[in-house]
This record gives structure tokens, sequence and C-alpha cells, in this order.
């Protein structure tokens, strides 16, 4: 038996000299030295009693160490748990009880606020700082490495990453070496890396995007990582003459633009930016188009699956929709009351299949259940369209449909109208709480900056432009949408602050337009 993930990641690549990691300044991390400092994290954990199947819960700043952190577990066959750097210490107890690690990997500061919970599931904790420093760190440097990756099978899990959980209580969402390494595989083959590319690596490592899009493809094609600690646009534009791919968030594209320093000859050596993990409005892949001359190339995944869909490398990257289903996986589109396969063209849930969908959720059968079926297909949340040659488009979480009067409403519909309007840079649209209605549409307009958009005028072309029942009762204004670190709207944010919005006193609901 092998280690899959390991080996895919450094195990062909142990003795090479070739470089992993580009640091500030002039540092380098080879693939050799992240080999050994794998072994090294394995031989700690072996030390203090961690083996295939026990976890390792990681809440770390971004860092060479982490990321040997997260190499040594998958080395160690031990289950790796990254965190995400937000999450308080409630939110830390939560998954420590959740998932009993016998080990937790925290920032210093965060130690003794984890005590407690940390003692109660019977884990330790170490420490790990954001320079790469703290007990972890001091631990290595007496451990014995690893002779050899721990033989695992390609079902044993890898890695339990936690939803962002908007809805209820988060989920630990179980993936198994098959499910990261074929799903690795699948887009290094689609978007061509090879060991010659440098990708500019600006996202957080504690999500699917960060760590297992972006550091699992690199890796398996023995390519380099630009690695910076954080989006920062000065940092990136620096950077980019050297990198030959980036992967970002919508909000990456959108504040590159915003900067004049982001020019067609900064960008003019890279060969592929790809965006996901949130819409890309088609206003910013357009912008991104005249500016630098590249089609930004979107894909469409998730927690529980990987990447399922992605717009071609050759041909037709079309903005507002997320491309095709990634060879090996299988898409549809059913009826979210009877689940039965819906035509071509129809709207409704986004269920996938394939190797690259998770084994379930961690101790939870019944949510698993729910949402995962027994022939494989994973309903998804997601409501889209397929069309005629097979371009999947997204229109949004089936929790954030607007049923209102009985009627069905897509916010993306809705939202399409409102950001072409002058003035308008974005907008969120929301059903809310209505005594008539059951929900009310709402809209949440974002004006460019400087600009003062016209809502009356705004009104008028959505009622030129939309049924009845799918135009905003009422329109906010404000000045950014909430967003987590990902760059997804945080709706239920907006649902839970304007929730009493239809259900004032009738002289209230008269100015609400209820
Ligand atoms: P997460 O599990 O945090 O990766 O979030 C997954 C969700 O992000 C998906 O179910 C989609 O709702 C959303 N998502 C990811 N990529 C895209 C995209 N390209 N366009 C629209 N929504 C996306």
């Amino acid at each position: 038996m092998t280690n899959p993930l390991y080996d895919m990641l450094l195990g062909a690549r142990a003795d090479s000299a070739a470089p992993l990691l580009h640091l500030a300044g002039d540092g380098v991390v080879t693939y050799a030295a992240m080999d050994a400092s794998a072994a090294r994290v394995a031989g700690l954990l072996r030390a203090r009693g961690l083996g295939r199947g026990d976890r390792l819960a990681m809440q770390t700043a971004k860092s060479p160490e982490a990321l040997a952190l997260y190499l040594g577990c998958v080395r160690a066959g031990v289950i790796v748990l990254p965190l995400n750097t937000a999450y308080t210490p409630d939110e830390m107890a939560y998954f420590i009880g959740d998932a009993s690690p016998k080990l937790v990997v925290v920032d210093p500061s965060a130690e003794a606020a984890l005590g407690q919970p940390a003692r109660e599931a019977g884990a330790t904790i170490l420490t790990l700082d954001a320079e790469g420093a703290g007990s972890l760190t001091e631990a290595l440097a007496d451990a014995t490495p690893t002779d050899a990756p721990e033989p695992c099978s390609g079902d044993d899990l890898a890695c339990l990453l936690y939803t962002s959980g908007t809805t209820g209580r988060s989920k630990g969402a179980m993936l198994s070496h098959d499910n990261l390494v074929s799903n690795a595989r699948t887009l290094m083959a689609c978007w061509r890396f090879t060991s010659d590319d440098v990708l500019l690596h600006a996202l957080p490592i504690f999500h699917a995007h960060g760590l297992f899009v972006a550091c699992n493809v690199a890796m398996a094609a023995g390519a380099s990582m630009i690695w910076q600690p954080g989006f920062d646009a000065g940092a990136v534009i620096a950077a980019l003459p050297r990198a030959s791919v980036m992967m970002g968030v919508p909000t990456f594209y959108t504040r590159l633009l915003a900067d004049e320093a982001f020019t067609r000859e900064v960008a003019g050596h890279m060969r592929l930016f790809t965006s996901g993990s949130a819409p890309l409005l088609a206003e910013t892949h357009d912008a991104f188009r005249a500016r630098t001359g590249h089609a930004i190339l979107e894909r469409y995944g998730m927690t529980e699956t990987g990447m399922n869909t992605s717009n071609p490398y050759d041909g037709d990257r079309r903005a507002g929709t997320v491309g095709r289903p990634l060879p090996g996986v299988e898409l549809r589109v059913t009826d979210p009351e009877t689940a039965a396969p819906l035509p071509e063209g129809e709207t409704g849930m986004i269920e996938v299949r394939g190797p690259n969908v998770f084994k379930g959720y961690w101790q939870m059968p019944e949510k698993t259940a729910e949402e995962l079926r027994a022939d494989g297909w994973f309903i998804t949340g997601d409501l889209g369209v397929v069309s005629a040659d097979g371009y999947v488009t997204i229109v949004g979480r089936q929790k954030d449909l607007i049923i209102t009067g009985g009627y069905n409403v897509y916010p993306r519909e809705v939202e399409a109208v409102l950001d072409d309007q002058p003035g308008v840079s974005e907008s969120a649209v929301i059903g809310l709480p209505h005594p008539d209605f059951g929900e009310g549409v709402v809209a949440v307009v974002v004006p460019e900056p400087g600009a003062a958009p016209d809502l009356d005028a705004i009104a008028g072309a959505v009622r030129s432009q939309l049924a009845n029942y799918k135009r905003p009762k009422h329109y906010l204004l404000r000045d950014a949408l909430p967003r987590n670190t990902m760059g997804k709207v945080q709706k239920n944010a907006l649902r839970a602050e304007h929730a009493a919005l239809f259900s004032g006193t009738p002289e209230d609901m008269a100015k609400a337009g209820g």
C-alpha cells in the first residue's frame, strides 16, 4: 500500500531541489526541504501517539510551517482539520468537541482560551505563530523524521473540512485521499499545469480553494508557488511578472482592477487567471479582459465536492457561467421538490456525482443521507441551469431562493438587472419575512464610488424588464455588501439585519412598499 495523496504531492519529488515556495525576499523552500519538514512533522505526530485515522485540528496563519503541518499529517495518515483563522474560541470549541482531535495547533494567542475544550476532548495543544515560531516548532527540533509515508488506502480520509455553516452548525465534510487526488489530477490536466508554472498564491489555506485547488494542483504538477500571506493588491502586482498562473476569488480581481498600477504589461507574462468560490460578475470579467487581454477562467466547486465544473482552457470562457462538468464528473439538474431530472434549459437543483464527491458528513448520518443519495448523487444546494451546449449557470443557493406569494424568484436574475443600471456597482437581492406574501423581495444596492443611483429610475427599469412578482418591494442603499474571507456575500447577515422590514406598523409597511 502507498499513500496516494502524499505520493502525488511530495513523494514523487522528495529528493528534488526544484523550488516549491518562493517567499518574500529571496527565500525559497525546495520540494526536498518540504518533504524533510513533513517527515519531521510525521515523526512528531507518531511520537505523540497520532496514527492513521486520528485527527489534528489546525487554526494557524498561512506560513510555510503551516503547509508543512498539513503535509506532515498526510504523510502520517492523520486526518487534518484546517480551520478558518477567523473562528472565535467558542466556534473552535465546537470543532474540537465534534472532531475529537488528539492534537490542536493554534496561534499562541488562542492557547489559553482553548485549554478547557481541548482537555475535555482529550487533546493537547501546540502553538504556531505567523512567523513559524511556537511550541510546535520547538518540539519539531527534537523529532525523528519518519522514513516513509504511512501506507493509506485511497478510501482513507485525508481531511475533515468544515462547511462554512451559514445555516445551522458547520458540518465536517469527510474527504478521502482519492477525492483529493482525482480532483487535483483532473484540474492539472484541464488547466495545463506543468513543472514550469509559477502560481501566485494569495488565498488562505484553510479553505478548499487555497489548499486543494491551489496547493494540491501546483504540487501535483511539480510547479512552484509565490507564497503570499494574504491578498494585498500592491504585493500581487509586484509579483505577477514572475508568475504564470493566479487563482483568485472575485474580490481579488475587482481590487486589482481598482488599482491603476494593474496594467496590461503587469499581466502580460501570465498564461491563466482562474476565479471561483463566489460568482464573478460578467462586468468584472469584461473589464478584466479589456484591461489585460485575459479572459478569467471561472470554475465552480464546493467543500464537499472539490471542483465540479470549469470553463475551458481552450475555447469559449463564457462570462456569467461556470463552464462544463469536469471530466469524470456527472452533473444534472433536478426538480428540488420531486428530485425528477429536469429537461435542459430548466432551472433546478444541481446534483453532481464523481470521484471528487466526499464520503459524507462526520458523525452526521442523517445529514449525509439528506444530501448524498445512495447512488452517489450529491445534492449541492445550488440552483442552476445547463445550456444546450453544456455550460452551467448558477442562479444561487436554494436557501437564498425567494418564494413570494407562491412564486419563485431567483435573486441572480433580479441582481443582473440591477447591476446593469447606471451608478450601480453591485447588488444583493434577498427575501424578507412579509405578512402577506410570505417573503418580500428586497434589493440591496451598492453605488459605484461617488455615484448616487436614482432609485426611481432603477425601479422603472426593473418594471420594464421583470414580471411583477420579481420586482423588489423595497430598495436599500449601502456602501458595501457583507462578505466572508472567500468573497461570498453573506445574505444571511443581510436578512438578519433587515428581518423586521416588513413587520412594522401599516405606515411602516406603506413606506417599505409592502
Ligand atoms: P464552499 O463550500 O465554501 O467552497 O462554498 C461552495 C459554494 O460556493 C457553492 O456551493 C456555490 O454556492 C458557491 N460557488 C463556488 N464557486 C462559484 C462560482 N464560480 N459561481 C457561483 N457560486 C460559486
